[in-house]
C-alpha cells in the first residue's frame, strides 16, 4: 500500500491495540518453543464465562473464516444464504463443491427473514450475519430466534460485528440447539492479524467441529491473546466507542450533504447511490484521492446491491478526507 493511501476497505481497526495488552501479549515470545494446549482449554473456560454457556460449547478457529470453512464441511449439504451478506459463506460453499443458493432478503432497505419461504426440510444450513455485512443494519433479535424455531436447518449467526451492536444471542444456543454464533477478535476488539474466532454451539454440534479441525489451529500467540484480551476489554471497548462517535459523526455530516447512508452498528457506513454507474464513479473517484473503500462486485460480498458502497470508520482525520472527497464528487 502506497503510504498515501488510506485502507477503509477491510473493516479493521485504525488503532493499535492497547499497550498494557501489547506489553502482556510481548511475555509470551518467550514460550515460542513450546506447542499451545491443543485442547484451549483455558480460552474456552474464559469464553464460556463471558458468555454464560459451558467451555463446550465453544470451539476456536484461526480466525472466523477458518470455522466458516469448519461449518460448511461439516453441515454444508445443502447451503442457504440470505443476501445481502458475507462472502465467504459463498466462497466456503464453492471451495468445498457445496450445493447452495441465494435469497435476496432486503426489501426497502431493510433486511427482513419474511422473504425466506423455505419447505422446513430444504436447507441444512443457513447463514445469517448480525449485524449485516454490507449493510450494517441489525435483525432483530425476536425475528431470529422465531425464524430459529421454524427451522430445522442450523442457523449461523455470524456476530462478527456484535461488539458495536451490543446485542447477541448467544445463550439462546443453551436452547435453541440448532443455533450456532460465530464471533471474532478482529472487529470489536480490532485484533485482526492475530486471527482468533469462536463459535457457540451446543455441545454436540461442537463436539463433530472439535473431531474436524486441525489440534493446533489457533497458534500460540493467538492463544495468549485471548485472556488478556479480555481482562483489558475495557480498554478495547473505548477504542470502538471512538470508533462509534466518528462512525456517527460522519453519517450526519454525509446527510447534510445529501447523502443516503444506510443505519449503521458496526464499524464501516453503507451508502446509497442513485444507480450503480454513480457508485462504480465514486469508487474511481475515491480511489485515484488514495482512498480504498469496498464495491458490490468485491468477492467480500455476496448480493450487495450495485449502487451500494461500504466505507469502513477510520480515525477522525481520515474521515475527515474522506467527508472531503465525498463532498468534492458531489461538487459542494
Ligand atoms: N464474518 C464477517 C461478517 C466478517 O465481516 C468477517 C471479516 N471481514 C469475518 C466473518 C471473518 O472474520 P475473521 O477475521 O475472524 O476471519
Amino acid at each position: 500500500m502506497r503510504s498515501n493511501q488510506m485502507a477503509l476497505d477491510y473493516s479493521q481497526s485504525p488503532f493499535q491495540p492497547p499497550a498494557q495488552f501489547v506489553k502482556a501479549l510481548a511475555r509470551s515470545l518467550a514460550s515460542l518453543n513450546s506447542y499451545p494446549d491443543p485442547s484451549y482449554r483455558l480460552l474456552k473456560e474464559r469464553l464460556a464465562k463471558k458468555h454464560g454457556v459451558l467451555p463446550s460449547n465453544i470451539s476456536l478457529g484461526n480466525g472466523a473464516d477458518e470455522l466458516i470453512d469448519l461449518i460448511t464441511l461439516a453441515f454444508g449439504n445443502r447451503i442457504l444464504i440470505p443476501t445481502p451478506t458475507f462472502g465467504q459463506y459463498e466462497l466456503a460453499a464453492k471451495r468445498h463443491n457445496r450445493a447452495y443458493r441465494r435469497i435476496n432478503c432486503l426489501l426497502e432497505e431493510k433486511f427482513s427473514l419474511a422473504n425466506i419461504k423455505e419447505p422446513s426440510n430444504a436447507a441444512s444450513l443457513i447463514w445469517l450475519c448480525n449485524p449485516n455485512n454490507p449493510l450494517g443494519m441489525v435483525i432483530q433479535k425476536k425475528e431470529i430466534l422465531d425464524f430459529a424455531a421454524n427451522s430445522k436447518a442450523l442457523i449461523v449467526v455470524d456476530e462478527a460485528y456484535a461488539d458495536f451492536a451490543n446485542e447477541s444471542v448467544a445463550s439462546f444456543t443453551k436452547k435453541q440447539s440448532n443455533l450456532i454464533v460465530l464471533r471474532t477478535f478482529s472487529k470489536g476488539f480490532g485484533l485482526a492479524g492475530l486471527r482468533i474466532g469462536y463459535m457457540i454451539a451446543d455441545a454436540g454440534i461442537i463436539a463433530k467441529i472439535e473431531a474436524a479441525r486441525q489440534p493446533f489451529n489457533l497458534n500460540s500467540m493467538a492463544a495468549a491473546a485471548v485472556p488478556i484480551a479480555l481482562r483489558y476489554e475495557n480498554m478495547f471497548a473505548k477504542m470502538r466507542e471512538m470508533i462509534e462517535n466518528n462512525r456517527d459523526a460522519f453519517i450526519v455530516r454525509l446527510k447534510k450533504i445529501g447523502y443516503r447512508v444506510l443505519p449503521s452498528s458496526t464499524n464501516f457506513v453503507t451508502i446509497k447511490l442513485s444507480n450503480p454507474m454513480e457508485a462504480k464513479n465514486l469508487f474511481s473517484f475515491l480511489e485515484k484521492a488514495g482512498i480504498r473503500v469496498l464495491s458490490p462486485w468485491n468477492e467480500e460480498f455476496s448480493g450487495m446491491p450495485r449502487n451500494m458502497l461500504r466505507i469502513s470508520i477510520g480515525t477522525k482525520r481520515q474521515m475527515d478526507s474522506v467527508f472531503k472527497a465525498l463532498a468534492k464528487f458531489k461538487k459542494i
